[in-house]
């Protein structure tokens, strides 16, 4: 089958080789017999009601993030509308900022946000770096880890009731104090790990693609059959070390 992917702001958004995260789909979704079609979404293009089985935003800084602001923000409705219909959703650090209901920048600017994640970030006086190690609270992987990187000055506040992607093990996450890091609403993931985030934690690109499918065909999500991944495995050890090297450290 042929699964759809909108790709917002590509040229903008894809600090960190983010973009790598859509190649790890392209192939996992291939190992499986599918098609991964993606389609850029930028400033300007319209965003169909239904066209997209996932739709994912890459991370960038301020400077960029303030070009695609007020288009991503337009979008609110429809992106909001693709999730309550069933459509996967990755947003990495200043897509996953934005995808919420605004960031205050370092120079004091908001920008306002898509207000899919219940979450505002405000940019700090320091920034936030270094390796991550996460433990899932996604309830379809309870406990499972999660190695990236994370970069950020912002500082993101989670509403009280809503879900986070993951326990802190290691590393700063949302806001360097509450222990949590990113954010899950329905079948949209936001979250600050770059590196990209992706091969190294395959199981959650199978998780994403898995709620994809699950839109275009109209079913229940299913797990998909699983691949070798031993190379993957490794790479998640190696970043999963170097977050443990690096300990939990407050902001
Ligand atoms: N500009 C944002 C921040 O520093 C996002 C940075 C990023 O995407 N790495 O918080």
């Amino acid at each position: 089958m042929i699964i759809r992917v909108g790709h917002l702001y590509p040229e903008y958004l894809n600090i960190y080789a983010d973009r790598g995260n859509i190649a790890v789909f392209t192939r996992r979704a291939e190992a499986r017999g599918h098609e991964l079609r993606v389609e850029p979404v930028t400033v300007g293009t319209p965003l169909e009601a239904g066209a997209h089985d996932l739709l994912y935003v890459g991370g960038g800084q301020d400077r960029e993030q303030g070009m695609i602001a007020p288009d991503l923000e337009a979008r609110g409705d429809a992106i909001r509308e693709a999730v309550d219909a069933g459509a996967a959703v990755l947003a990495v650090c200043g897509g996953y900022q934005l995808l919420g209901r605004g960031y205050r920048d370092r120079d004091g600017s908001w920008l306002a946000g898509a207000g899919l994640f219940p979450l505002e970030t405000v940019a700090g006086e320091t920034r936030m770096i270094g390796d991550v190690l996460l433990e899932s609270t996604l309830a379809e992987a309870p406990g499972r880890t999660i190695a990236g990187f994370e970069n950020h000055a912002g500082r993101t506040i989670l509403d009280d009731d809503s879900q986070p992607l993951g326990r802190v093990v290691s590393g700063y996450g949302n806001d360097g104090s509450s222990g949590f890091e990113g954010c899950r609403i329905a079948r949209a993931v936001g979250t600050y790990l770059h590196g990209p985030l992706l091969p190294r934690n395959p199981w959650l690109a199978d998780l994403l693609l898995s709620w994809a499918i699950g839109h275009a065909t109209g079913d229940d999500p299913e797990a998909l059959p699983p691949l070798d991944d031993e190379l993957e495995r490794q790479a998640h050890e190696v970043a999963a070390g170097r977050a443990r090297v690096r300990g939990g450290r407050p902001a």
